[in-house]
């Protein structure tokens, strides 16, 4: 990736917000688009106080903040991608709106585009379908947040090219992250062995195995994980996390992927963790 060519980000949300700052950091101009002209605005307030924090911290000097919120424009007009050398998608997890979005991207962007995609859980093989490019099609797939988390799961998809995972292998480790290799199988790496757990935790509290709070301090004092699966699974949203285990039982057919019938009670009842101030915990106070 040349670092003064353009990246497009779709989506401005929690993800793409991180991920244009990080961009920006990193020195490359960034172009941040989404439907809704307001979630442009919050992402604009959200990377001013993420950039804020770091200088607080001593990451950031205070003199780097204008340079870097001067990199990031930000449009509701898909078209700016006619300029972009890579585009990040990451729009709300809904197959259709993904796929119709990568056959506009597809005729938008120049030939040499790469488009990744920041997806959880759809298939990159199906997204890349959508495109008259599947080899310059790759899975991009950050955590939360952006701009503290080390990970980047590169997804390759049946067809994506040795050359468009070496060029996005090569911007990972610009952005002073650490890629890991994966293939295009239901829920990666990272969601195939993680919501087997929180499943498997949430069975624990349904059986009376033991409360939510000594589940927890198992996990955390026993194992040293830094947050417990329960507590996790609030933080990551419930409706999140059922949808995720739907993905992988459907995709791999094995029932050990079953999500807890307590789990799908929870978010009928609406409670979905911190975001709706309940879950497994009551964040009411
Ligand atoms: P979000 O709901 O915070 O943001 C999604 C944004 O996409 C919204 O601002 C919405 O207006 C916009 N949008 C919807 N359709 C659009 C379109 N056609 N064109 C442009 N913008 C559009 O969602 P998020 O949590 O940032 O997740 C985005 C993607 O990242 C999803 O695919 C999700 O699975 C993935 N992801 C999320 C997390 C996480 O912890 N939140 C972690 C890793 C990956």
């Amino acid at each position: 990736m040349e670092r003064n060519g353009v990246v497009a980000v779709i989506g401005a949300g929690t993800m793409g917000s991180g991920i244009a700052q990080v961009l920006a950091h990193k020195g490359y101009p960034v172009v941040l688009n989404d439907v809704s002209p307001d979630a442009l605005d919050r992402a604009a307030q959200t990377i001013q106080k993420s950039l804020e924090r770091l200088v607080k911290k001593g990451n950031l000097g205070q003199d780097q903040v204008p340079q870097i919120l001067e990199r990031i424009s930000r449009t509701t007009k898909l078209e700016v991608v006619r300029d972009a050398q890579l585009v990040i998608e990451a729009v709300i997890e809904e197959a259709p709106v993904k796929k119709e979005l990568f056959e506009r991207l597809d005729e938008l962007t120049p030939p040499k585009t790469i488009l990744a995609s920041n997806t959880s859980s759809i298939s990159i093989t199906e997204i890349a379908a959508a495109t008259k490019r599947p080899d310059q099609v790759i899975g991009m797939h950050f955590m939360n947040p952006v701009p503290i988390m080390k990970l980047i799961e590169i997804i390759r998809g049946l067809a994506t090219s040795d050359e468009t995972y070496a060029e996005i292998e090569g911007l990972a480790r610009d952005l002073d992250k650490t890629p890991v290799s994966v293939n295009d199988y239901p829920g990666f790496v990272s969601n195939r062995v993680l919501m087997p757990m929180i499943n498997e935790a949430v069975y624990c509290v349904m059986e009376g195995v033991s409360s939510v709070e000594d589940i927890d301090i198992v996990m955390k004092l026993g194992m040293n994980h830094p947050m417990g699966p329960l507590t996790l699974a609030d933080f990551i949203g419930l409706d999140v996390c059922l949808d995720i285990l739907n993905v992988l039982h459907d995709g791999l057919g094995d029932p050990k992927y079953r999500p807890c019938p307590l789990l799908v009670k929870m978010v009928k009842s609406g409670r979905l963790g911190r975001k709706t101030r309940i879950g497994f915990y009551d964040y009411s106070e």
